[in-house]
């Protein structure tokens, strides 16, 4: 259903006006109270519930099972404790240089500016890690700057998060400027759920910084769904690809989500309707809560397979896991254990 206010509504009112309350998000969507087991609500105040109304929109109305819905909505599941199921599943605490800095590949290293997200997703690596002493204060930019050059084959930054994009256009625009300072930069990556779940994100002020850096931007975006891409959002990420702006999309393998090949399919064809090219299928990082998203490798296996043998090849997201340690992400497909 379209409900146009969404469509209208700037992207700031929007993030200040999120869905936290579980019981509010089910009687938005036509769904009992009881519908929440008991252990969800105690498993909300541990990873808040976040969802932005644009994204519960696009909710079907009266299905528990909505594949979006299950990506948002506290579960009692998260609060069992699985032994492979931890707080900090890629060892980044160990790769946090200072600050801010997460450097974990030769070329490239992740800026976190902040710990927040337009949407909480209950299946997220991230969902323990320490943002507060971590982030960079406006002082410690000299710092990072004299840690790049310390780098030279950093060529690359990627701002991550949090979600970057829920940073003001003055604030993001204040740390491009100052990454463009740096010769030996050459791509900034953009990392960011927001111009899913708050498709009026890319806003005039955003594609015009974006278009005007000295930087090559490319922008990934984090879309499980092809229901998430109903065509006002497909519009809006394509006024970015009409500016030459690369547009990937990262998405995670998640048990009743996502986990068919027609799924897959219908996420990589509306994908690329909208210009943007399929680029990661993780599979689930094992972190303490996402248990219940987990599935078989053997699955994974013949999904994967089976999603080679329906698309033409430009179209499959390699299948990947993230492992602590590794110099780049693991290719999965054809090995038995992961
Ligand atoms: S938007 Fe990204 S960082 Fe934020 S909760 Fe979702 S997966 Fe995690």
């Amino acid at each position: 259903m379209i409900n146009y206010l969404y469509q209208e509504q700037n992207w700031q009112t929007q993030l200040s006006d999120l869905i936290t309350d579980p019981l509010e998000l089910l009687e938005i969507l036509k769904l009992a109270p009881d519908q929440l087991l008991s252990g969800a609500i105690l498993a909300s105040e541990q990873f808040k519930l976040r969802v932005p109304r644009a994204f519960a929109n696009k909710i079907e109305k009266s299905n528990i099972f909505d594949p979006l819905l299950l990506q948002v909505l506290p579960h009692h599941l998260e609060l069992e404790d699985h032994a492979d199921f931890v707080t900090d599943p890629l060892g980044e605490e160990q790769a946090n240089q200072q600050p801010g800095v997460l450097h974990k590949y030769k070329s490239r290293f992740l800026l976190t500016l902040t710990g927040a997200c337009a949407v909480h997703c209950r299946y997220c690596f991230r969902r323990h890690f320490p943002y507060q002493e971590n982030l960079p204060k406006n002082d410690d930019w000299i710092n990072i700057k004299n840690y790049i050059e310390t780098q030279s084959n950093i060529n690359e930054v990627i701002l991550s998060g949090g979600d970057p994009l829920t940073l003001s256009n003055r604030k993001l625009k204040l740390w491009i400027d100052r990454l463009e300072t740096v010769n030996q930069l050459k791509y900034l990556r953009v990392h960011s759920r927001v111009p899913i779940v708050i498709p009026n994100r890319i806003d005039d002020e955003l594609i015009s910084i974006f278009k005007n850096s000295r930087l090559r931007i490319i922008l990934v975006v984090h879309s499980n769904h092809a229901n998430e891409l109903d065509d006002f959002t497909c519009a809006k990420i394509n006024s970015l690809v009409k500016e030459n702006i690369t547009v990937l999309n990262q998405a995670v393998l998640l048990k009743g989500v996502n986990d068919s090949v027609q799924a897959l399919c219908n996420l990589s064809y509306r994908l690329f309707d909208a210009g943007i090219m399929p680029y990661y299928l993780h599979v689930l990082d094992k972190v303490k809560g996402a248990h219940h998203f987990d599935l078989n490798p053997k699955v994974i296996d013949q999904i994967y397979k089976d999603v080679l043998a329906n698309l033409p090849g430009y179209l499959v997201p390699k299948l990947v896991r993230e492992i602590a340690g590794e110099q780049n992400k693991t290719p999965l497909f054809g090995v038995t254990t992961y």
